[in-house]
């Protein structure tokens, strides 16, 4: 038998459970908290980074047992808020595994059924295919033009907000070139001087996000593939509404806003 893990990370149909943690604040749950029925080891995953954590499916007769009272189950996008970095680092990690754990069921060579090997693998019961799971890497990037980055609207964004150009990697492509393809692609320009931001790890469901900066090269803004619908160069006194945390298009824009700031680059990573 394994020993318990100091916190757990149950899920329901996205949302995450989450326990209250004194005045206003909010943490991942405790095993022994909430009762739960036993589980297969198969169906669970454990870690001890970024903090000592199992992760788990709640039934629906679970869920709404813990749901309500002191208990909450929410989204996990609007945790990002609520809890501790590494709270909702290891609710973003667990909703990976939960997402690769569904969606691999059956081997994609021989469509035998697939059984756990190690935490973080799968054979397959047939023909022994091995699977472990896969992020799609995407770029993001923050376009300069003088004292101006390029802010746009894309049609798949919840909210009425301006980010940042971005879009997945392609098979053959380096990520670099995935910058230039995208912003070729989406607004017509040519770009210069790309440089790497940081990156981020972004369970909807399972992307790594890339971010890089460059400098405007040329060519007239046009949004010609249909996925943007709207943007253009804006100056740091006259922002649009920007994405909120805790995406990287914001922590981006906050460093590019940040070195017009006395001391300079100092939010640059
Ligand atoms: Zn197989």
């Amino acid at each position: 038998m394994r020993s318990e893990a100091d916190f757990l990370v149950a899920f329901h149909k996205g949302r995450v459970l989450i326990a209250p943690d004194g005045e206003g604040a909010w943490r991942l749950v405790r095993p022994g908290e909430v009762a739960l029925a036993e589980r297969a080891a198969e169906s669970l995953f454990r870690f001890d980074r970024p903090l000592s954590a199992e992760a788990l499916m709640l039934s629906d007769e679970e869920a709404e047992a813990v749901d309500g009272n002191s208990f909450r189950l929410v989204p996990l996008r609007e945790t990002s808020v609520m809890l501790p970095s590494a709270h909702y680092t290891a609710a973003a990690k667990s909703a990976e595994l939960m997402h690769w754990d569904s969606t691999t069921r059956f081997c994609g060579s021989c469509g035998a059924p697939m059984r756990r090997n190690t935490e973080i693998s799968k054979l397959c019961t047939a023909c022994g295919r091995e699977i472990w799971p896969s992020l799609s890497p995407a770029a993001i990037v923050l376009v300069r033009r003088g004292d101006e980055a390029l802010l746009v609207h894309a049609k798949t964004f919840s909210r009425p907000f301006y980010g940042l150009v971005a879009g997945f990697v392609e098979t053959g492509e380096s990520i670099e070139e995935t910058v230039v393809r995208e912003v070729k692609e989406e607004t017509n320009l040519e770009i210069r001087n790309i440089r790497y931001f940081g990156s981020q790890t972004w369970p909807f469901p399972a992307q790594l996000m890339v971010g890089f900066t460059a400098d405007y090269a040329g060519g007239e803004l046009r949004f010609a593939d249909g996925e943007l619908t709207s943007g253009g160069f804006f100056s740091r006194d006259a922002l649009p509404l920007i994405p909120g945390p805790p995406s990287i298009a914001r922590r981006m824009i906050d460093a590019w806003l940040a070195e017009a700031e006395p001391g300079g680059r100092a939010g640059e990573e």
